[in-house]
């Protein structure tokens, strides 16, 4: 039982003072769980530690980079190789070749590849692709999806935006800029087609998680995003998968390879980046040669494709394409956790629902069904608090909110996933 947060809470009232919430992404703050977050001190493997010197097995693993563990000796050299030849040169590298070479490899849809410095960007300057290569304003994101916070995509943007309460539309957004995103309801093709008919023409891009992560897990229908090809391919629109969670994640090639469903850009984050910050947008050659410098799309970066960044992303991308056995490890431990958690609910007689695909679940406090931004928003948020604090009592590092994803690394054993799920059955009482 962890008791000393002693120091957490004075870090917490310090940085309250100098950066707003005290934090540097609100996530972090733990203000809808009502707790001090913990401040960290460091992560190695599958556990992180924090101020007060407590362990915790870490579910959030920087909310998914950390696919394999943190401090995995492959990433750390790499990146200590490289520092010593200069930290960014903002010069074209050989490096950026192998690391653009690979996710071509890696990723169906990728046929060219920018580099930038978040998912933020990497939505963002899709979007901006995908509009001046249509020569159309409008594009279709779904409730409950996140895509970065640039302006035009802080529309029905899920998680953080859920948790904070009240309006998920942010302050400081003009009307101007959200009027061409258009929402429809994620598994609802009828929403979309609806959409379609009102906007015929118009319509440049829709951008969608291939499964959602940031409403909690929610994974799509059988058809869903088969029938999103489908009328993107009638109607010329750009069909974008924001794959910043899922990439190379839940297959060396994201969601498009286990779905086997091709978009015609796709969106990287996160794990692309082995912990340092980067992000890539791609897709088809025809599409990306209006990128500048060859065509009229304008996107920069002074420190894009830096080269201590790549090194980190290579060297983690390099590894998992060398240890496919990776993905069954993931999947088995998956199934182990969610499973087990399934199965403490059901004994308990409580009403849960637990989505899960691969590595990463979500436990949604409500008995129905959850398949979009609706049905998620019926979770109690109350219990979910409850059972929150529980485990992180007893040295589980989960998201602090009800709409986010649990992440499992190559790093966690059968021995973390039992200790868990043995925390969360005293939690239910079985
Ligand atoms: C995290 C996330 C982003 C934003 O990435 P940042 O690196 O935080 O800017 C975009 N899309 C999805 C699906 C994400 O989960």
């Amino acid at each position: 039982m962890i008791t000393n947060t002693q120091k957490s809470e004075r870090l917490y009232e310090e940085a309250q003072k100098y950066i707003p919430g005290g934090v540097n992404s609100p996530a972090r703050a733990f203000r809808s769980v009502g707790v001090t977050p913990r401040f960290i001190e460091k992560a190695d493997a599958q556990y992180i530690y924090d101020a007060d010197g407590n362990q915790y097995i870490d579910y959030i693993g920087s909310w998914g980079p950390m696919i394999l563990g943190s401090n995995h000796p492959v990433v750390r050299t790499a990146v200590e190789e490289t520092i010593s030849g200069g930290l960014s040169f903002g010069a074209a590298t050989e490096r950026e070749i192998t690391m653009a070479k690979l996710v071509c490899e890696l990723v169906p849809s990728f046929e060219m590849v920018r580099m930038v410095n978040s998912g933020t960007e990497a939505t963002m300057s899709a979007l901006r692709t995908a509009r001046g290569y249509t020569g159309r304003n409008k594009i279709i994101k779904f409730e409950g999806c996140y895509h970065g916070h640039s302006d035009g995509l802080l529309v029905k943007a899920g998680s953080g935006l859920i948790a904070e309460g009240g309006s998920p539309d942010s302050a400081g957004v003009t009307p101007n800029c959200a009027q061409d995103t258009l929402t429809a309801r994620y598994n609802d093709f009828e929403s979309v087609q609806k959409l379609f008919e009102l906007h015929k023409g118009d319509i440049a891009a829709i951008i969608v998680e291939p499964v959602a992560a940031n409403m909690g897990v929610v994974l799509p229908n059988e058809s869903f995003l088969k029938q999103l090809r489908e009328i993107c391919d009638v109607n010329k629109t750009v069909l974008i998968f924001d794959e910043v969670i899922t990439g190379f994640r839940l297959a060396l090639g994201g969601a498009q390879e286990l779905f086997g469903i091709t978009p015609d850009m796709s969106t990287f984050g996160k794990i692309i980046g082995g912990g340092m910050p980067v992000g890539a947008y791609g897709g088809k050659r025809e599409i990306m040669e209006v990128v500048a410098p060859l065509g009229p799309v304008y996107q920069a970066g002074t420190l894009s494709g830096n080269p201590v960044a790549m090194a980190a992303g290579l060297a983690q991308l390099t590894y998992l394409k060398e240890h496919a056995e990776i993905y069954g490890h993931l999947n088995h431990l998956g199934q182990k956790l969610y499973g087990g958690l399934a199965d403490i609910v059901k004994m308990a007689k409580v009403e849960c629902t637990i989505n899960q695909i691969g590595s990463i679940g979500t436990i949604f406090f409500t008995g129905e069904a959850v398949t979009d931004y609706t049905s998620a928003k019926k979770s109690d948020l109350k219990q979910y608090t409850d059972y929150f604090l529980h485990m992180l009592n007893h040295g589980n590092y989960f998201a602090p909110a009800q709409y986010e994803a649990m992440f499992i690394s190559n790093a966690h054993t059968c021995k973390d996933i039992n200790s868990t799920l043995e925390a969360a059955a005293k939690f239910f009482h079985v």
